[in-house]
């Protein structure tokens, strides 16, 4: 049987650390929040009292933090306690740089450390459905498969430690693009006196279609806007993909918009709701 050590039990690691319950691995598991952490204990989880005790000889550690400051807290308490060997797996949304960290200091003390962001938001982490981009090497990667597999349906190795983290900025851009003109699609519609509902509809059969189109239109024409992946979260990662840009010398004109999107959103206090809550920004702009 597979001992694990999963910290974070959030929107996403929570039900991510359930599947791997149920598919019969000894999982420990540990939150700031107890409320989290005896939700997966009802499913057969053992409640870890501190990080030390959830990561200390277990052949896997994961992580599913907030951010890079939490990763960073956390994975300097994995150093001190987890034993040699361990595979490390970060699937948290951080900057490719704290991904390369937590790489370098993981192997000096003989760590197994892979990035593996996700894609598929809280639907995708429900029902075991998540895309995963991988950064490592190849035998940590194939070590690894069967966890990927509990949770996710694609995935794929896309380069070195940091890699993973860089396909999740490109595919955050894309996400954070599409709500944006979604949203804007939705008031064109809505203030033309066109069937919105029926428009989306239509939208959705043809070229503009998507899964966000899918996952989202009749929350977002209800103005229902309840996370989901946090306003709060996508700012994080705006900032990532705009440093990201930065180092690679690529202008990205459409992704700096975005960004300004969604920070309006957090302005008007809007942070804690989910990221498809663009829509009153675009409302804002327009005046009512
Ligand atoms: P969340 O805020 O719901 O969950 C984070 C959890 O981490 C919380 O339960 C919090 O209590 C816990 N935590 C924070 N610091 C901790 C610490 N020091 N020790 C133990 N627990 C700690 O966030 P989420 O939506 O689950 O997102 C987690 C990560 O996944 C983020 O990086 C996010 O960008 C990424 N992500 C989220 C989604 C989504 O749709 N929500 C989709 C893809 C990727």
């Amino acid at each position: 049987m597979t001992s694990i050590g999963f910290v974070g039990l959030g929107i996403m690691g929570g039900p991510m650390a359930g599947h791997l319950v149920k598919a019969g691995h000894k999982v420990t598991v540990y939150d700031l929040n107890p409320a989290s952490v005896d939700k997966l204990t009802t499913l057969g989880a053992t409640g870890g009292s501190s990080i030390a005790e959830t990561v200390r000889d277990k052949d896997f550690v994961i992580t599913m933090l907030p951010q890079d400051e939490h990763v960073e807290s956390v994975f300097t308490e994995i150093l001190e306690h987890a034993a040699t060997g361990t595979v490390y797996i970060d699937f948290s949304t951080i900057t490719p740089r704290t991904a390369e960290w937590t790489y370098t200091e993981g192997v000096k003390k003989g760590l197994r450390v892979l990035d593996a962001p996700v894609s598929g938001g809280e639907p995708g982490a429900i029902n075991a459905a998540l895309s995963i981009m991988v950064g490592g090497n190849e035998a940590d990667f194939e070590t690894a498969t069967p966890i990927f597999e509990t949770v996710g349906k694609t995935f794929a190795l896309v380069g070195p430690n940091g890699a993973g983290q860089v396909v999740k900025a490109a595919n955050q851009l894309v996400v954070g693009g599409t709500y944006a003109l979604l949203a804007e699609a939705i008031l064109l519609m809505e203030r033309l006196g066109a069937d919105a509902e029926k428009g989306l509809d239509v939208l959705a059969g043809g070229l503009a279609g998507s899964k966000i189109l899918d996952l989202k239109r009749k929350t977002m024409l209800e103005r229902s806007f309840a996370p989901g992946f946090r306003i709060d979260l996508h700012h994080k990662d705006m900032g990532i993909i705009i440093a990201a840009a930065r180092q690679a010398e690529v202008p990205i004109p459409m992704g700096a918009q975005v960004a300004q999107q969604i920070a309006a959103a957090r302005a008007m206090g809007h942070g804690s709701l989910d990221h498809s809550a663009l829509l009153l920004v675009a409302e804002a702009l327009a005046g009512r």
